[in-house]
């Protein structure tokens, strides 16, 4: 972030939330989406929480599959993932694939994980994308998903008088403090990914139910890292776009952008932020 809070896309992004939690439409959204930044987060001391709106029961070829068994395989294999990601932990809020809506019942799910765990920073779809400026059409799930977690942060969470059988049950109001959208048309931060991008791959891979060509999967994963980082000089990164919900002098535990910047750092003796 440059002054002003405004954000700057030519250099590695290393603000960091000590807790974040990622909202996705689907099991495999998260790790085709942000689990570079999520893994390089956590590695740097962050706790991260995965939310899965849907569990993916309809994301798949045959009409005559049972979709709750194709549910629990897609559960297990997300677990898996997230294991191999370093989540915290996972909730599924079993919500019906292909037909999520941004109504009330999934709002107040989301605002009581958002109030449960209690984030820094939530990271979820871009849910203004409806075509992708390269190509394709952004699933309806992940538009109401993306929609859902933004109206769960702002301004259900943080209201004492949204959702109030929440407040009786102990989950008072929670302020989040910054919003990631991945897959955006239009990013505003790049988060250097090099350290952790096999493992993004390698938690892609534990979908197994849904990944077609699992050979060539490390190399486009490779590719599309690559494009992400090519603006700020890097092999890989992951392209988000922040919004900074509540702007404050404490810029939060840096991440540091690599060995270069952690010595100069370290030679000065100040905090970079
Ligand atoms: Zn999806």
């Amino acid at each position: 972030m440059g002054r002003n809070g405004q954000p700057m896309d030519d250099v590695a992004h290393t603000w960091r939330p000590d807790r974040f939690m990622v909202i996705a439409g689907h099991p495999d959204d998260a790790d085709f989406g942000p689990a570079g930044t999520a893994a390089r987060w956590i590695d740097a001391g962050s706790t991260g929480w995965l939310v899965c709106c849907t569990s993916g029961d309809a994301g798949g070829e045959d009409p005559d599959a049972d979709p709750l068994e194709l549910g629990a395989l897609r559960e297990r294999e997300q677990n898996a993932a997230a294991a191999i990601i370093g989540y915290a932990g996972v909730s599924y809020l079993h919500m019906p694939d292909g037909a999520l809506v941004n109504d009330l019942i999934l709002r107040e799910h989301l605002v009581r994980e958002i109030r449960t765990f209690r984030p820094d920073a939530v990271l979820a779809t871009d849910p203004s994308v409806i075509f992708y400026r390269d190509g394709g059409i952004n699933h309806t799930d992940h538009r109401e998903a993306g929609l859902a977690a933004v109206d769960a942060v702002y301004p259900a969470a943080r209201n004492p008088m949204a959702f109030p059988a929440l407040a009786r049950d102990g989950l008072a109001a929670h302020r989040v403090r910054r919003l990631y959208l991945f897959w955006p048309n239009e990013p505003n931060v790049r988060v250097e990914i090099g350290a952790t991008l096999e493992r993004k791959i390698a938690a892609l891979k534990a979908h197994a139910s849904q990944i077609k060509e699992p050979a060539k999967l490390a190399e486009r994963m490779t590719e599309w890292a690559a494009e992400e980082g090519e603006p700020i000089g890097v092999k890989a990164a992951e392209a988000l776009r922040v919004v900074v919900i509540d702007d404050d002098d404490d810029e939060g535990p840096d991440l540091q952008a690599g060995a270069a910047t952690e010595a100069a750092t370290r030679g000065s003796g100040q905090d970079a932020g």
